[in-house]
Parts: C-alpha cells; sequence; structure tokens
C-alpha cells in the first residue's frame, strides 16, 4: 500500500475515532480522563488532515502545526491517564515550555538550516516521553483488578517506546551505507510507511483502550454500587455475607478459626427522636470510622441493616476477637459522636461467635446474633459470646 492511500485511511479513522470517544464523553462526563483523550485524538485528527493538505501549506506553518499538535495529543493522552487513576493535573508550564522550545527549535531547523531528520526527532521526543509518562500512570491497581489498565499502558507504552527510537532508523537509513544493501532511497521510503502505518494501528489501538478503560470504569463503580453501602462506605449485607461464605470455606481449609462480631447501637431510636434522622445518620458514619480504629487490614466490616453491623476478622481467635470487640466498646463509650454544635453520647452492643467446621454464613451470624441479644438483655453497652458447639 502507498503512504498517500494509508493517510488518508489514517485520516478518516482518526476523524471517525475522535466523533466515536466524544460520543462517548458527552453521553459519560463524569469519566475521569475522557475528556482529555478525546482532546488527544482530536489533535491527532488535525493532524492526519494535515498531512493530505501540507504540500499546499508553507512550510513552517506545516512544522509549527506538525509539532504542536503531536506534542499536544501525547500531552493530553498523559492528563487523561492522570485523571483516571484519581491523580490532581500536573503544572501545566513544563509541557508549554517543552512544546514551545520543540516547535522554536524545528522553525530553526526550517528556516536557517533545514533539516527534517532533526524535526523527525524532536516531534517523537516529547510526544514518546508523554506516551511513556501515560503507561506508567496507568500500570498501577493489580493486573487481575484492572486488565484494560494493563492492556492501554503496554499500546500506549510501545507505540511510546517507537516514537522515542524511529528517528534512529531513519538516521541508519540515511547513513552512507546502510549494510542492507537496499538503496537508502527505498529503504527510506519503507520506512516513512510503516511509520504511518503503526500510527495509524496505534490509534486504533489506543481508541479500543479508551473505549476498554471506560468499560472498566463503569463496570467498578456498578459493582461498587452492587456491594457498598451509600452512607457508611462498608459492605453492604449481601456482599458481606458473600465475603463471609469465602472468609470460612479459606478459614477451613487453612485450619484457622474465624471470629464474627454481630453489632448494634444501643437506644438508637431514641438518638433519632433526639437528634433527627440527619443527627442519627452522622452516629452511624462515624460509629464506622471508630470501628475502622480498631481493626485490621484483612478485616472486614458490614451493614446489616439500620444500626446493626458485623465484622470478621480472620487470623483472630476467639480471645482475640473478644479484645477487639472490648476495645471497640469502650472506644465508643469514650468518644461522643460530633454532629454538628451537638455532642451525641452513644453506645454499643456486641456479640461474639467462633466459625466451626461446616459452619454456614448465616448460622455463625446467628450464634452471634443471640449473643448481642444477651448483652441488650444483660443491660446494654457489654460484649457477650456464644458457646462454640462442637459441631453444626
Ligand atoms: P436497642 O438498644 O434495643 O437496639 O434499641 P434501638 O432503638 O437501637 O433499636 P430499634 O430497632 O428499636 O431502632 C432502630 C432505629 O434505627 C429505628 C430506625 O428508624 C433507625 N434507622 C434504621 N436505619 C437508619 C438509617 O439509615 N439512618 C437513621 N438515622 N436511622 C435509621
Ligand atoms: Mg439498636
Ligand atoms: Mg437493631
Amino acid at each position: 500500500m502507498h503512504s498517500p492511500t494509508i493517510i488518508v485511511l489514517a485520516a478518516i479513522l482518526a476523524a471517525l475515532v475522535t466523533t466515536v470517544l466524544y460520543v462517548v464523553w458527552y453521553f459519560n462526563k463524569s469519566i475521569p480522563g475522557l475528556r482529555w483523550w478525546t482532546l488527544s485524538f482530536l489533535c491527532a485528527s488535525v493532524f492526519c488532515t494535515h498531512l493530505l493538505v501540507r504540500e499546499r501549506l508553507p512550510e513552517v506553518a506545516s512544522v509549527v502545526l506538525t509539532q504542536t499538535v503531536i506534542a499536544l495529543a501525547a500531552y493530553f493522552c498523559f492528563l487523561g491517564s492522570r485523571l483516571y487513576v484519581g491523580r490532581s493535573l500536573p503544572f501545566h508550564g513544563y509541557a508549554v515550555a517543552a512544546i514551545a522550545a520543540v516547535v522554536g527549535v524545528s522553525v530553526y531547523f526550517t528556516l536557517e538550516h533545514s533539516h527534517t531528520g532533526i524535526r523527525f526527532a524532536l516531534s517523537g521526543l516529547v510526544a514518546g516521553v508523554y506516551f511513556i509518562g501515560t503507561a506508567t500512570t496507568l500500570a498501577h491497581g493489580g493486573v487481575r483488578k484492572v486488565p484494560a489498565r494493563y492492556l492501554f499502558s503496554v499500546l500506549v507504552g510501545a507505540h511510546g517506546l517507537f516514537v522515542l527510537l524511529r528517528p534512529l532508523a531513519f538516521r541508519l537509513a540515511t547513513a552512507d551505507s546502510n549494510g542492507l544493501g537496499v538503496p537508502n532511497a527505498r529503504l527510506i521510503d519503507l520506512l516513512s510507511q510503516y511509520v504511518v502505518l503503526e500510527s495509524t494501528v496505534a490509534l486504533v489501538m489506543m481508541a479500543f483502550g479508551i473505549l476498554m478503560l471506560t468499560n472498566e470504569h463503569i463496570t467498578t463503580e456498578l459493582r461498587h454500587l452492587a456491594e457498598v453501602d451509600p452512607l457508611t462506605s462498608v459492605f453492604n449485607r449481601r456482599a458481606f455475607l458473600t465475603l463471609l461464605e469465602k472468609a470460612i470455606s479459606q478459614a477451613e481449609r487453612t485450619r484457622q478459626s474465624l471470629p464474627v462480631l454481630v453489632l448494634d447501637l444501643d437506644h438508637f431510636k431514641k438518638i433519632n427522636d433526639t437528634w433527627g434522622h440527619g443527627g442519627g445518620d452522622d452516629v452511624l458514619r462515624q460509629f464506622v470510622l471508630l470501628a475502622n480504629r480498631c481493626l485490621r487490614k484483612e478485616d472486614v466490616m458490614g451493614r446489616l441493616g439500620g444500626e446493626e453491623f458485623a465484622i470478621f476478622l480472620p487470623n483472630a481467635d476467639g480471645p482475640g476477637a473478644q479484645a477487639v470487640a472490648e476495645r471497640l466498646r469502650i472506644l465508643v463509650q469514650a468518644q461522643p459522636v460530633q454532629s454538628g454544635p451537638q455532642s451525641i453520647a452513644l453506645t454499643v452492643s456486641i456479640g461474639v461467635a467462633l466459625c466451626v467446621r461446616a459452619d454456614s454464613a448465616d448460622a455463625v451470624l446467628k450464634r452471634a446474633d443471640t449473643a448481642m441479644y444477651l448483652a441488650k438483655q444483660n443491660g446494654r453497652n457489654r460484649v457477650e459470646v456464644a458457646e462454640t458447639p462442637l459441631f453444626v
């Protein structure tokens, strides 16, 4: 295929992909980074379209436009990746200075000493660095958890490397003797075709990558909504039960104990009646924060409903779990919840139960719940431990 045909194809693809990304962004404005990625493709589109009319433009105008849009495309791609992973935008001054320097030096090597090779190397420099920056920014979060990020990262990283190194290939091709027995002019022509082809393939692949990232983000958000209690940000009942079932079979396999706590706030109805529903909500949120101060990273907390919570503690035994429950009870009693100007006193009743062989999540929760009701009966603000059955 001849270069002009590939260029027309690239211009059409770039325009199509930019339109698709714009439409996706228009309907999913909450996806972080998507706006910058769309702008990045707009720059790529401008670059490809410019290649079609390059001959009719003054050379210096073509050089300025080319260097600016190539660098901006890579920089916007980098900005999108920063926002996507939850980082802030960097100070734009460095990028503006780098792009201005590249454009300035390129103009010099157009007007004073015309040198296509140097201009080509310069265009790859800023773009390559920002594409590799995009790849390293995205390669976080665990490949099993966020595979699309890693796939996109590999694509962008490979393109960045190619963009950085391709001037070297041209340098070799323009050397006095390229050692391949191919005439230099033919080799340069071939390389030019491969450069345009690689850029076109990279363009399409990166667009697919961005659509995959969009899908990954929406899926993660939906999973979060389905699993997490919106008020307190702990797992909801269904997600907690699923995790508990998994933890029970893991504990059985490794023959470790698995204690479960059921916690119910005392006289919560009275708190609502006295301080209003907003005060009650503040109490629920801050109770979770207090609980987290007593828990380890691997401990899992869920909201079973209303003002009732549960926690399971992998790697803890019965006495250890009882100590955690006691510590939490004392902390809650000692730390009144601040709700606006009001200070709301709070206590909690806790039941502790230990999983036994072939236990189910429901069965162990029921025993912990019975122990919690015993704590209520015995005067509240207490910890009670359920008797562990020999077998279920
Ligand atoms: P006890 O000490 O026996 O546990 O009494 P209690 O008042 O805590 O228990 P009860 O079950 O009588 O009342 C629970 C209250 O929790 C009733 C319900 O309106 C309130 N509640 C349930 N969900 C929420 C919520 O999301 N926010 C607020 N503010 N209140 C809630
Ligand atoms: Mg209660
Ligand atoms: Mg209750």
